[in-house]
């Protein structure tokens, strides 16, 4: 039979949603996930994947489980972007036992403000503070919900009212929406730029404290660096011109790295060593935990914070907060961290593991047909905005597609049950190893033997 009369064999769409099965689905999930199966058995048809109409009940199957998936917020994807903190997918994937405290804890009560000793109220952040006071170094800590809550509540709490001086360079934005300038505004300060896009000096603070100042700001330029003749000025210098105007040193890290993993990235401890008054960070960047917001500082400046209204409104919930503290356990013993916590374990695998892990999947796809396959070598990033202009050598899957285009190949890896996200570069589409678990690999090679052929 000729490709044109099995198409025409293929359930007119409406007939298809008119199936009571389709009911549990809501009506756009519906129409979306017919047209995207009926598509898909169309091109499979067009490509000679399929010579027979699959039968209704399988269709509707399809159009079922895809669309249960769907319905929900959220859906696990296999990320081989090679991007390890993919703002997109979700930043840090959890290690599992802090993954699976976080499950114990939601499944019974348990002690979020209860205090077994006197048997009334406790601190929400009694155990959490205990844990990033030890590891860091630092009087008094705070966490979140996010790092831009953090950098929200230090400023309404210890700058309303006051000026806060901060480098032209370091006026950054994340991510879109989180923007230096106006997170002050929203804080309820005002922002006194100081220096040039390339340079400051310590001369250009000085000059503009007053009355008014409440505080100095220092922002890691975490997504982007300026190259070429640049002055910053000095940590150091700047505490003692914060402690000379009794001032608070604020730094907005972003990061948070707690192992040294490049010198482009100062760690959490040696900034706190190095007198800033009030450091905060993001829990899902380069600590690889949940999303949290991590303050740390001097008591009384925390103590401040904790007060404040806002607090009640950025605190963190208990799944959270179990998460946080089972990642901060694992950084007790630093080499051990480096191992366990999938991020660190991404960023600091070394290239031969990667080049055998290449290997392992490419003789796994041996199968796979109507498609040139190699292993070539790639650049993975750190992602998230961390660590912007490091070089990450990876192996990556390469894959170029015989009968479809390679944005129809993203596509139908996109559509898959366990989607699989690659990344399109000189027309192959890539799998970068770095950011694939070996458990995936199976997965990976069946779903590619169905979509290309065998
Ligand atoms: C990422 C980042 C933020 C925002 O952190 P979230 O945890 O995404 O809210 C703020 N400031 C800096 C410097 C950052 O790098």
């Amino acid at each position: 039979m000729d490709k044109n009369s099995i198409l025409r064999q293929l359930p007119k769409m409406d007939t298809l949603l008119e199936e009571s099965c389709l009911d549990v689905l809501g009506k756009s999930i519906r129409a979306n996930v017919a047209k995207v199966v009926l598509d898909n058995i169309r091109s499979d048809i067009l490509s000679d994947l399929l010579t027979v109409v699959p039968s209704n009940d399988e269709i509707l199957s399809q159009i079922l489980k895809l669309g249960q998936l769907q319905a929900r917020g959220l859906q696990r994807v296999i990320n081989a972007t090679g991007i390890v903190l993919h703002t997109n997918l979700g930043r840090a994937p959890l290690a599992e036992n802090v993954a699976r405290y976080a499950a114990e804890m939601s499944l019974s009560y348990s002690t979020l403000e209860f205090d077994l000793e006197t048997g009334g109220r406790g601190s929400r952040m009694a155990g959490l503070e205990a844990q990033l006071t030890n590891l860091t170094g630092a009087e008094a800590a705070l966490a979140v919900n996010n790092n831009a809550a953090a950098v929200l509540l230090v400023l309404s709490a210890l700058c309303a009212g006051g000026e806060v001086v901060v480098s032209r360079g370091e006026l950054v934005e994340i991510g879109g929406s989180f923007r230096v300038p106006e997170v002050i505004a929203q804080g309820g300060a005002i922002l006194r730029e100081v220096g040039a896009t390339n340079s400051a000096r310590l001369s250009d603070y000085e000059n503009v404290i007053g009355d008014n100042t409440s505080a100095l700001l220092k922002v890691h330029t975490s997504n982007y660096r300026i190259e070429g003749f640049t002055k910053e000025v000095d940590l150091a210098q700047l505490r003692d011109l914060a402690q000379k105007h009794n001032l608070p040193l604020i730094y907005d890290l972003g990061g948070g790295a707690l192992i040294d993993l490049s010198h482009h990235e100062p760690t959490v401890q040696n900034l706190i060593a190095g007198g800033v008054d009030v450091l905060c960070f993001s829990g899902d960047k380069l600590l690889g935990g949940p999303q949290a917001g991590i303050i740390l500082g001097k008591a009384d400046l925390i103590a401040k914070m904790r007060k404040h209204p806002l607090y009640r409104a950025l605190r963190m919930d208990k799944l959270t907060l179990a998460a946080l503290s089972a990642t901060l356990e694992i950084y007790e013993d630093l080499d051990e961290a480096r191992e366990r916590i999938p991020v660190l374990a991404m960023l600091t695998v070394t290239l031969d593991k990667l080049g055998e892990k290449a290997k392992q999947l490419y003789q796994m796809l041996s199968n796979v047909r109507n498609c040139h396959i190699e292993i070539v070598e790639t650049m993975s990033q750190a992602g998230g905005g961390s660590l912007p202009c490091e070089n990450f050598p990876s192996y990556a899957i390469s894959l170029m597609p015989a009968k479809m285009s390679v944005s129809d190949l993203a596509e139908k890896l996109r559509g898959l049950y366990l989607p699989i996200i690659g990344r399109i570069h000189k027309d192959r589409l890539l799998l970068d190893v770095r950011t694939v678990d070996t458990s995936d690999f199976n997965n990976i090679a069946w779903d590619l033997q169905e979509i290309l052929g065998n």
